[in-house]
Order: structure tokens, then sequence, then C-alpha cells
């Protein structure tokens, strides 16, 4: 069988680990890059395009990885492109995934096409392996704690803070709480608690030290309730130190198979590159998109409704023979 041709659109973080990602499977090829910006301004190797010529490839590439950013770029591009193309996406706007899997699911279907969507881990893996342990455990209790992990939009948010020349922001799970669910004894389980933010930050020349700490601690909706660390360090050691996208987390269920046996069931994840990880769940996923397209199985998709066999090149009788 040919090899499933695809497109990558958007290259930020998400696009470029998809395309160093797609070198590791010999059943797929890139296609192409198209972003919004000239093609000669990405700094790529890759055949990159302007968004504005991907029509002409719609009969060279089998499956679109969107790879644009959740709260702009996807809502718009999605729907759109999704009456054209195969895709896949990683949208991770919890609250807005029953209005996305909406406007996807019509669009596919009115114009066969399948839209895979809210891949990555959180929403993707994390998601479906509280399925499995919800399924598998019906009475029980599903905690998960993200972290250590970076998080972009808290560390936007304090750069933004005036006299912060620069600052990452990482979510740590607080152990005590992950050893107790582990440990099979019942806690008291809200976000807001099972986490502590850790802030390293670079002052610009004249910052008053204590403000910048004061507006960070209490910055609604971000730090506001939160166990916040913030640790002021130099230039040098923030590049040093700080320059990864690390992330990962748990997602653990603690159930009861009698009302005497307690069963843990865990899946954890820690993940050197968060952008480099999700685009790998993309890509398996753009892989089983392909497959759905050649079967006509058209509409939305979310990683509920694809058998795990789709994810893989392997054939069934392979996957038998070695994985079961
Ligand atoms: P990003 O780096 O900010 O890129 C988003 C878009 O911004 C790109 O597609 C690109 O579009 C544009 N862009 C990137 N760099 C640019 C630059 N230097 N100048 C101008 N425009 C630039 O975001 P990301 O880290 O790739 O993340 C994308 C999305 O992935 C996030 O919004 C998040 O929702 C999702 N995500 C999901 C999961 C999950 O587990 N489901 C995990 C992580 C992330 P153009 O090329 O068209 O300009």
């Amino acid at each position: 069988m040919s090899n499933t041709r695809i497109g990558i659109v958007g290259y930020g973080n998400l696009g470029k680990g998809v395309e160093a990602g797609l070198k590791q499977s010999s059943d797929l090829e890139l296609a192409g890059i198209f972003s919004r910006r000239q093609p000669e301004q990405l700094e790529t190797t890759s055949p990159a395009y302007h968004m504005d010529d991907l029509l002409g490839f719609k009969d060279s590439i089998d499956v679109l990885i969107l790879c644009g950013g959740s709260q702009k770029d996807i809502p718009v591009q999605g729907p759109e492109l999704a009456k054209t193309f195969n895709t896949v996406d990683t949208y991770d706007n919890h609250n807005e995934i029953p209005v996305h899997f909406a406007k996807l699911d019509q669009v596919a279907r009115e114009n066969d096409t399948v839209a895979v969507i809210s891949t990555g881990w959180d929403p993707g893996l994390f998601s479906l392996n509280r399925l499995i342990a919800e399924s598998i455990l019906p009475k029980g209790e599903t905690y998960t704690f993200w972290g250590p992990g970076l998080s972009q939009g808290h560390s936007d948010a304090v750069r933004r803070v005036a006299g912060v020349k620069n600052a990452v922001q990482y979510t740590v799970p607080k152990e005590e709480l992950v050893d107790a669910v582990k440990d099979k004894q019942s806690i008291e389980y809200n976000k807001l608690d099972a986490h502590k933010r850790m802030v390293y930050l670079v002052l610009e020349e004249d910052a008053d030290e204590s403000k910048v700490r004061e507006t960070i601690k209490t910055m609604p909706d971000y730090f506001e309730g939160y166990e916040t660390e913030i640790h002021v360090i130099d230039q040098e050691t923030f590049d040093k130190e700080h320059a990864g996208m690390p992330h990962g987390g748990t997602v653990m269920r603690q159930g009861k198979t009698t009302d005497d046996h307690t069963a843990i069931y865990q899946f954890g994840l820690d993940l050197d590159s968060n952008p480099e990880f999700t685009a790998a769940v993309a890509i398996a996923y753009a892989r089983a998109a392909g497959k759905l397209a050649r079967e006509k199985q058209y509409g939305a998709k979310t990683v509920f409704d694809i058998a795990p066999g789709y994810l893989s090149p392997k054939s069934g009788a392979q996957l038998r023979k070695e994985l079961l």
C-alpha cells in the first residue's frame, strides 16, 4: 500500500514536532508545511508553502495535521479545512470540545471527510485512560495530576507582569496526594489544592521585586488560591536550565473490585518535550484518519471512537501475534 501523505498546517512548536516525528514512520510521508507566513520566513528544509496554496494540494494530501493554536486558529481552520481534507487536531479547550465536535461532524459528513479532534495527551491519551479506568472500575474515583511541567499560558501571564524580563511557570502535583491515592487512601481532591505553581523569573534591572511577587501571587484565575513559589534567577541560569518544554502527569483511578478489594489503575507520562509528544500522538491518529477515510467512515471522531489497531502501521494479524 502506498504511504499516507501528511500536510502540516501551522509551523509553531507542534508543527515542528510533527515534522520531526514523521521521520520515524516509514508508512507516512510529509507532503508539505502550510503557514500563514511566507514560506521563506520558516526555518525548515522541508517543502513549505503559503496557506493560500493549500487547496491546490487537494489530491496529493491524505490527511492534514492542524497545528495552530486552540484558542483562535483551530475553531476557524478546522471547519474550513474539513470541507476539503481529512484532518486531525489537538484542540484542547476542554469546555468547548462538544461544540467543536458538532461543527466538524456536520462539515465532515456533508463533505465525506474524516475529522479527528482533540488528540494529544490531555485531551487525548489521558481522556482515553479515564474512560478505560472508569469502565473497568465503575465504583471508584478518578484523579488527574498534571506535571511536573511547563505551562505556556501561565508563563505568558508572568512575562506580562511589569518588571519581568523572562519567566517560566511549572505546574507541580503535590506528591503527598499522589502517594496517598497510590496507597489506596481516600483523599479530598480539587485541582487547586492538588497542584502548586513554581515560577522562575528574570527581573528587569529597575524592577520592584516585592511588587512583582505580589502581582503574580494575587493574579486572578492564574495564581490566586494556588500555593505559588517564586524564584528570581539570572538570565544565564534561565537560559541554561529553563529552555525545554517538559510536561507530563498521571491519571489514576482508585476503584473497588469488591467492597474488600481496591484496584489502582494508573497511566503516567513524563515528557522532555510536550509539543513533540503531542505531535507523536497526532501522527498516530493521522494514520488512523487515513484508514477511516479509505473505509468511508466519515464524520468527526475522538479518541473514544477509534479502535487502537487503527493507530498502528501493523496489520491486525501482526498485532495479534506480537502484542496480544
Ligand atoms: P505555537 O508555537 O504558538 O504555534 C501556533 C501557531 O502560531 C502556529 O501554527 C503558527 O501558525 C503560528 N506561529 C508559530 N510561531 C510563530 C512565529 N514565530 N511568528 C508568527 N506566528 C507563529 O503553539 P504550539 O505550541 O505549537 O501549540 C499549538 C496548540 O497545540 C496549542 O494551542 C494547544 O492547544 C495544543 N496542544 C494540545 C495538547 C494536547 O495534549 N491535546 C498538548 C499541547 C498543545 P502559522 O505557521 O500559520 O503562522
